[in-house]
């Protein structure tokens, strides 16, 4: 495989879909640790991972979203920072089997920011650099940064990403605001966002989660007119709602699919599929980009 940089210069790659709710299929209780799966439910964590890949998925995302000291210390596991990650990267490089990269993740830790919260930026560098360490050490393809709402946290995950020499993907949260445009949790408009990010280092530019497919195609074209470098996007399966008090995503694989050749026109290299997708979803998706190709 070529290198993931020299490879989206051109092109169009299908990414996985969720993990959270694939792991909860498989018992995975609600609001629980889902990172120590990676340990004591490794060849789940294998199977659900092979999945994407069989359905087609051409990159992998590791289950390590959760998992920075700060977030596992909410399970009593900010000890087995190293184990953890390392276990998920090893876990994703089995189930690609060398067809596929395998990204490292890394999510919001839940705290903001100085002067918003009461960690210091510096702190958080220092929490995400001991994660990207981590994940650097079991040899991913590249580290992604996913589902941030704000600009300051990503951008000390960036640097932190950064100094382990692997490329980094930088996905922010977008969603429509009263004005039509759409912007993070924080208030940054896309053009901002991203433009920051690229300053920053990071070497694709990209969003996930918060919205459906057909909102990506606008978000795409907004980052890919922003920036200069290759863009992924992982929309949700549709627009969530509450049903008997559960969120349930209600696009379909094919109903998702449809909107793959939209996306690859507005000009993103990577897509993927973030809440509610599942491995039917990235089968279809991955059809529709053969047959677009
Ligand atoms: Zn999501």
């Amino acid at each position: 495989m070529k290198s993931i940089l020299e490879a989206l210069q051109s092109g169009l790659y299908i990414g996985d879909g969720a993990m959270g709710t694939q792991l909860m299929e498989l018992g995975l209780a609600a609001g629980s640790c889902a990172e120590i799966w990676n340990i004591e439910r490794k060849a789940d964590v294998v199977g659900v991972l092979a999945a994407y890949r069989e359905a087609g998925a051409q990159a992998l995302i590791a289950n390590t979203f959760g998992g920075s000291r700060w977030k596992l210390k909410l399970s009593g596991l900010e000890r087995s920072v190293h184990e953890i990650n390392v276990a998920a990267v090893e876990a994703a490089r089995e189930a690609a089997d060398r067809s596929a990269w395998v990204f490292g993740d890394m999510g919001p830790t839940g705290r903001l920011v100085e002067p918003l919260g009461a960690d210091p930026r510096e702190s958080f560098v220092d929490v995400f650099r001991e994660q990207a360490e981590a994940l650097a050490s079991a040899g991913p393809d590249a580290i992604i940064l996913e589902t941030f709402g704000s600009l300051d946290e990503i951008l000390a995950a960036l640097e932190a990403a950064k100094s382990t020499g692997l490329p980094v993907i930088a996905s922010m949260t977008y969603s429509r605001d009263a004005s039509g445009g759409f912007r993070t949790m924080m208030g940054e408009e896309i053009s901002a966002a991203a433009a920051a990010l690229v300053e920053a280092g990071a070497d694709v530019i990209a969003a996930n989660c918060g919205t459906g497919p057909a909102d990506y195609v606008e978000i795409t074209a907004a980052l890919v007119g922003a920036v200069q470098l290759p863009v992924m996007v992982q929309p949700n399966a549709g627009v969530p709602r509450l049903s008997k008090g559960r969120t349930v995503f209600p696009m379909g694989p094919e109903e998702m699919a449809a909107f793959v050749r939209p996306i690859a026109d507005a000009g993103a290299r990577i897509i993927g599929g973030c809440c509610g997708t599942t491995p039917a979803h990235i089968r279809a998706m991955r059809a529709a980009a053969s047959l677009s190709g």
